[in-house]
């Protein structure tokens, strides 16, 4: 098979908002590495990040930089020392590229390697028809789960990563924001065994969708409903064993570290925006643990979630609208809106 020598790419090519769609190079790949087609994308709250060039974007993301990091596609080339993938495979694949000579990663802790570089934000990422990736960042697909659902994994992963932090078998539950992630983690908490599971927002849009991806999650409008009062109403003696954080709103961890039982655990995913004040003694008194939650653990949140994917977890209801890529300008408003669940991008 012949590749085209140029590919369409939504690239950040300027410091202001928006993204513009070029035509990029096919990337040349190195021994190591596997050119992929890429199938569908997803939108993440990264790229809006970097969509409006905020302060983070800024600071981080080097122009131009094609962007994008949630793919779904098939490997079109291999490199030649790559001999455990075919041409044909269908895949996704991790985007965070990590390097192997820190202590983290020699002993096997990929993800809590400090050399990580992500694609579409310090390297050429995966919004364009075709993306390069070492052959080690690939996870093929299973038949069973579809391209548009592979486009979704790195965020599903964050979930799945998040959620599975704590043994949720019987558990009692709370998820803090009501975004596509804290949807999926409330799939995971309850394919999991959780017994009582309950997110919570301020946004009716959201919620709506959480009930909607998981009918047997119990929604709570913190402007409409206090906590306290949803924990005697399920019948909850103390509060809920463990917490997602997962808006990075500093009232809703106040809220969680309130709602938690003595000895409750919490992982946070969410990021506030820069500093926040904690009410640390609460935390001590209720001998709080606190788990951050950055990335994916490579490769066993792929392993799991693939197979609980396997095993009847259903998330497809969170992607609420899909996009050729032509319409891209599109499918970042209504990220923006706040009020759509996953946005998928079609390349073909
Ligand atoms: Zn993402």
């Amino acid at each position: 098979m012949t590749l085209p020598n140029t590919m369409k790419a939504l690239e950040k090519s300027y410091p202001r908002e928006g993204l513009w769609q070029v035509q990029a190079p096919v990337p040349e790949i190195g021994p190591d590495e596997v050119l992929i087609k890429v199938t569908k994308t997803g939108i993440c709250g990264t790229d809006i990040h970097i969509w409006n060039w905020d302060e983070w974007a800024a600071h981080t993301v080097p122009l131009p930089m094609i962007t994008g990091h949630e793919f779904a596609g098939e490997i079109v080339e291999l490199g030649r020392r790559v001999s455990d993938l075919k041409v044909g495979q269908r895949c996704s694949g991790e985007g965070h590229l990590i390097q192997t000579d820190s202590r983290q990663s020699r002993a096997g802790k990929f993800h809590l390697d400090p050399g990580t570089r992500g694609i579409g934000v310090n390297e050429q990422g995966a919004f364009a028809q075709y993306l390069k990736l070492p052959a080690f960042n690939v996870v093929p697909l299973p038949d069973e789960i579809p391209d548009e659902i592979g486009a979704i994994l790195d965020p599903l992963g964050n979930a799945v990563h998040t959620a599975l932090s704590f043994d949720l078998l019987g558990e009692d539950v709370l998820i803090t924001g009501a975004g596509p992630i804290g949807i999926m983690a409330a799939a995971v908490a309850k394919h999991a065994g959780a017994r009582h599971v309950v997110i919570t927002d301020i946004n009716p849009d959201r919620l709506a969708l959480a009930e909607h991806v998981v009918p047997s999650v119990r929604t709570v409008n913190v402007n409409e409903e206090a906590l306290p009062d949803v924990v005697q109403a399920l019948g909850l003696k103390q509060g809920f064993d463990v917490g997602l954080e997962m808006s990075g709103n500093q009232a809703a961890l106040d809220q969680m570290v309130d709602a938690l039982v003595m000895g409750g655990k919490i992982a946070l995913l969410g990021i506030p925006p820069g500093q926040s004040p904690v009410d640390w003694s609460r935390i001590v008194f209720k001998a709080i643990t606190i788990k951050g939650v950055y990335g994916r653990e490579m490769f066993e949140t792929w392993y799991k979630m693939i197979a609980m994917l396997q095993n009847g977890l259903d998330i497809s209801r969170v992607i609420t609208h899909r996009f050729d890529v032509d319409d891209f300008a599109k499918g970042f408003a209504a990220m923006k809106s706040g009020a759509s669940g996953k946005v998928v991008l079609d390349w073909t």
